[in-house]
């Protein structure tokens, strides 16, 4: 028997919630089921609307179960094909996709995608922008609710207008120190760099360090080009976290195959949606890389990520926020059925498709902000990463 659903309507929700856009989107069939996906090109919705536009022109009137074969058509049926603008867009459409075959099937998408590995998923959560010594006592609250991963973030994380490389990584390495020296061995503790040192400051931050204070380091510099990841990988044997920007499994092939890194941030909603992370996934596997997914968005991204995990092996940790950490990303009002951390894990829902409803009413009503990342200086006046 073949369960044909023919796709009448593709609706992308570009939509404030909380204090940043989510950019959400809605497929409809003629059957009546219907799937949510959500995309992470935060900052550019606006670009990932008209490539939704172009995607829709032939996606209407297809069939909705043929997710592994729409992929290929929206990825190669054009010349210009990739880029984070495209695979955003795919990535939206390919978790809605799955949500509509889950419930098709009447199954959780973890099934869809080779059956569920583990109860709970695992989850991290970070110390806060503010990382100075109350990030110290932040990383000790995590613990007593029972987060045995924990990132903390530079000092001048925070920062609106100035960043200085040389200044932040002498503080941050001396907070580092202290944290480790108070939370005792057993506790893994990493740091997120926002890809804002270069290879040099890198290594100056790394030296500062005691031996065995981080067990991983997120993204210490730009990701453009391998080879100076592979010279920062001669100078230190700190454990990289990379790979949340990444837009496909090419870009991902240099750093899996030269061993660069060693956890794989990647992002359901920016690498090409599910289909593309699962063979991630899987050559992640073959290098023994684990994959501690990227999860900054909304309900709809920790949904089909929590999915992902569940149904991968090679897998250690997904970001979460600390419940009490509210930025409004995940108001129940827009999302009245969301996954719920319990203690410091996800449950894994098996409601059939991702388990997510959305109120897409309310969703109507609200309108798109403009929002900027900070454009940042160093004390000189030039520019700098964010
Ligand atoms: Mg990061």
């Amino acid at each position: 028997m073949s369960l044909k659903l023919k796709i009448t309507a593709i609706k992308p929700y570009p939509v404030r919630v909380g204090i940043r856009n989510q950019f959400l989107l809605k497929i409809e069939t003629d059957q009546g089921i219907f799937g949510w996906g959500e995309s992470g090109l935060t900052g550019r919705e606006k670009a990932v609307a008209g490539a939704i536009e172009h995607y829709r022109e032939f996606l209407i009137g297809q069939d909705a179960m043929q997710i592994g074969r729409i992929w290929q058509e929206m990825y190669r049926s054009q010349y210009f094909e990739g880029g984070r603008v495209l695979q955003a867009a795919i990535s939206a459409i390919d978790i809605a996709l799955h949500d509509i075959k889950g419930k098709a099937l009447g199954v959780p998408v973890y099934e869809l995608l080779g059956g569920k590995q583990r109860n709970v998923v695992p989850a991290f959560a970070s110390t806060g922008d503010s990382a100075g010594e109350d990030a110290v006592d932040r990383a000790h609250e995590l613990r007593e609710m029972g987060f045995d991963a924990i990132r903390f973030f530079p000092i001048g994380q925070d920062s609106r207008d100035i960043f200085e490389p040389r200044q932040s990584i002498a503080a941050t390495a001396r907070i580092l120190n202290k944290a480790r020296a108070e939370l005792g061995s057993e506790v893994v503790l990493g740091i997120d760099y926002h890809h804002r040192l270069s290879v040099a400051e890198a290594a100056s931050f790394c030296s500062k360090l005691d031996r065995g204070v981080l067990d991983f380091l997120e993204e210490p510099i730009r990701d453009e080009t391998p080879e100076a990841y592979e010279s920062l990988r001669t100078m230190t044997d700190i454990p990289f976290a990379i790979g949340e920007e990444f837009s496909s499994k090419w870009q991902f092939l240099p750093y899996i195959e030269r061993g660069i890194h060693q956890f794989n941030r990647l992002d359901v909603c920016n690498v090409g949606g599910l289909t593309e992370a699962m063979k991630v996934a899987g050559w992640s596997e073959a290098h023994y890389v684990d994959l501690m997914p990227h999860n900054p968005l909304g309900p709809v991204c920790t949904a089909a990520t929590v999915h992902f995990a569940a149904a991968v092996p090679n897998f250690a940790w997904l970001e979460t926020r600390a419940p009490e950490r509210a930025l409004g990303f995940d108001n129940s009002d827009f999302f009245p059925v969301q996954p719920q951390l319990e203690g410091a894990a996800y449950p894994v829902s098996d409601t059939p498709g991702l388990g997510v409803e959305v109120n897409e009413a309310l969703l109507a009503k609200h309108s798109f902000t403009f929002w900027e990342a900070p454009h940042l200086r160093r004390n000189d006046g030039s520019v700098t990463n964010w």
